[in-house]
């Protein structure tokens, strides 16, 4: 049984979706992996890496595939009837896709959708991929400062040390505040689970308290705020952003645009040369003003707003994202076939489509 790997074709999109490593376990599983050349350049592999791990490289690898996989969707027509795939796929804004996906009896896996369990933490791409965002989050913050993150004493004098405030501490935000930890800075985090406080000072991190009642909802991920508490929030919130030096953001409601946390106002409260850098700017953002992909001037500061960030690590992106895409495919393999099994709670909550039905609840309702 054929997997097949494309070259991704989304502007910015330089990861792929299968590393050599992760190949060299499928092909001793009984797979034929197919290969699109120059697939992982961008991502710092080779057609030879591909080679050496027993993959064919070939111009058409999604001809005869029962699976492909790539990072971004690929249009429904360049797959064969029948076939399977796994990416991201964002069922909510790809409803057209969805429905000729549907009618051309294509089973759909989307990555997004893997459930928070415990049993599926090595399939979780949200989770890999916002580590690798945390983590370019922090690293963008101290490139663009034109200050030192750590302390420095010397006989010339003594340089204070970059004040970092991180707003959202999920995983990414976790990432976030240990790079910059580690960089040496003074940073402060927030967010609005209960958990969160703990988590952050685990990290060598302050852990602001806003005296606000936490927020939490189902499976323990955060609840929108109404308007007032977002009002609140934001003013209880104005000294510390002032205060920071660089100021990074990564908040967000499952399901929801992310929260505004942060207006044009507060920025303009920063010192000259501060940063400001924005995770959740391509699903809203967490700024007023930012713009996802480019570089603002607000007030003193430059507003960095994050595009597809994760992209921008290609390598470890990749490798992670590998690792994720291999073992979901080993979970849906029996006797060395994909053999998908729809009774399995990480199986179900990840297909789109089957059968020439949309089997996700959410993407079946906005259809109908
Ligand atoms: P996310 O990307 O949905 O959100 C990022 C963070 O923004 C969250 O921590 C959220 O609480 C925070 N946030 C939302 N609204 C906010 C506001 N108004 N102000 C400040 N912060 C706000 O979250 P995520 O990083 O994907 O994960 C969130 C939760 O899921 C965490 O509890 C994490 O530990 C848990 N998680 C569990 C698993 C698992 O069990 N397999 C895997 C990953 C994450």
């Amino acid at each position: 049984m054929r997997i097949a790997v494309v070259r991704e074709v989304a502007p910015g999109e330089a990861r792929v979706a299968l590393v050599p490593e992760v190949i060299t376990r499928l092909v001793a599983a009984g797979y034929e992996v197919a290969v699109e050349p120059g697939a992982g350049r961008t991502a710092l592999v080779g057609d030879e890496d591909y080679t050496a791990a027993g993959a064919i490289v070939t111009e058409t690898p999604v001809a005869d595939a029962a699976v492909v996989a790539s990072v971004q969707p690929l249009p429904p027509d360049v797959l064969p009837s029948g076939s399977a795939t796994i990416s991201f796929f964002p069922a909510g804004s790809r409803l057209t896709e969805v429905a000729a996906r549907r009618d051309r009896q294509i089973t759909t896996f989307g990555m997004e959708y893997v459930p928070r369990i415990s049993r599926a933490q090595s399939m979780d791409a949200l989770s890999s991929q916002a580590l690798v965002a945390g983590y370019r989050a922090a690293i963008v913050a101290a490139g663009r400062l034109r200050q030192f993150f750590p302390l420095n004493m010397t006989a010339a004098g003594t340089i204070p040390p970059a004040q970092v405030v991180v707003l959202g501490a999920g995983v990414a935000g976790l990432q976030a505040i240990a790079t910059c930890k580690r960089l040496g800075a003074v940073v402060k985090g927030y967010d609005v689970r209960a958990a969160a406080a703990e988590e952050i000072r685990s990290m060598g991190a302050v852990a602001i308290d806003l005296e606000l009642p936490t927020l939490e909802g189902a499976g323990g991920y955060a609840r929108e705020m109404t308007e007032d508490r977002a009002e609140l929030q934001r003013e209880l919130l104005t000294p510390y952003v002032a205060a920071a030096d660089a100021l990074i953001t990564t908040a967000a409601v499952p399901g929801r645009p992310a929260p505004m946390l942060v207006t044009r106002t507060m920025v303009e409260q920063m010192r000259p040369g501060s940063v400001v850098v924005d995770l959740a700017a391509d699903s809203g953002g967490n700024v007023e003003g930012v713009q996802p992909g480019s570089v603002v001037a607000i007030g003193n500061a430059q507003v960095w707003g994050g595009f597809n960030v994760a992209s921008q690590l290609p390598a470890p992106a990749s490798r992670l994202y590998a690792h994720n895409v291999g073992n979901v495919i080993t979970l849906m393999t029996r006797d060395g076939a994909f053999a998908p099994d729809f009774a399995d709670e990480i199986v179900a909550g990840m297909c789109i489509t089957h059968a020439g039905d949309v089997l996700h609840g959410p993407t079946r309702d906005a259809l109908a």
